[in-house]
């Protein structure tokens, strides 16, 4: 019989500690397991010595995601502030692209956005428009429409009649040049909402 020795490492999962935490996925408390790799030095197939740790997760028992461990400092309350934050800064960003993708933002335009961010979001947003016209000063209707697709997948469908709303009423705040038309055109496949909705959503703007 020929003697030889197999080696090598494997990955092994053991348990850091467990508690409860807010889960994103279940969209409540849950309790988690704080779970470990580490990668072991093997001898016929036997662990034998602890070589270095493959990385951490945290896992929620009830559907099982894994999650980076700082999701056991995600605040909902604080996250939702942010999103909402984010959420007003990037309706500016929509409208101030619109109109810079049309030769720039004219002062019936700037009366539209600030009358629609205090209406939204009780705040006319003034420095975040001011530092958007600087920032966008090259804009394309191309760079309105991919901006409308990156914040897609991120909108439920009220933020997404929301977004309509301010791009419509910024788009009709004076004569519609083609510019304005061709855009407003791409609005609904961006924004993935069906004619159906689109419509339903401008009839309810009046
Ligand atoms: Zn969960």
């Amino acid at each position: 019989m020929l003697a030889f020795i197999i080696y090598g490492t494997r990955g092994m999962t053991s348990i850091k500690s467990a508690g409860s935490f807010y889960c994103p996925d279940c969209a409540g408390d849950r309790s988690y397991l704080h779970k470990q790799v580490r990668v072991w030095f093997t001898l016929y197939f036997i662990p034998l010595i602890p070589m270095h740790t493959a990385g951490e997760y945290i896992e929620c028992d009830h559907c099982k995601t894994g999650y980076t461990p700082e999701v056991l400092s995600y605040d909902p309350v604080e996250a939702e502030q942010e999103f909402q934050e984010r959420f007003y800064e990037s309706l500016v960003r929509v409208m101030t692209l619109l109109c810079m993708a049309d030769g720039g933002v004219n002062p019936v335009d700037r009366q539209v956005i600030r009358g629609m961010m205090q209406q939204i979001a009780g705040d006319p947003y003034d420095a975040m428009l001011e530092a958007s016209e600087e920032r966008l000063v090259s804009a394309t209707p191309a760079d309105f429409v991919s901006y409308l697709e990156r914040m897609t997948p991120h909108l439920k469908q009220e933020e997404k009649a929301t977004v309509v709303q301010v791009i419509w009423e910024t788009a009709n705040s004076g004569p519609l040049t083609p510019r304005r038309e061709q855009m407003l055109q791409k609005v609904p496949e961006a924004l993935e909402l069906s004619t159906e909705d689109f419509q339903e959503i401008v009839s309810r703007i009046g």
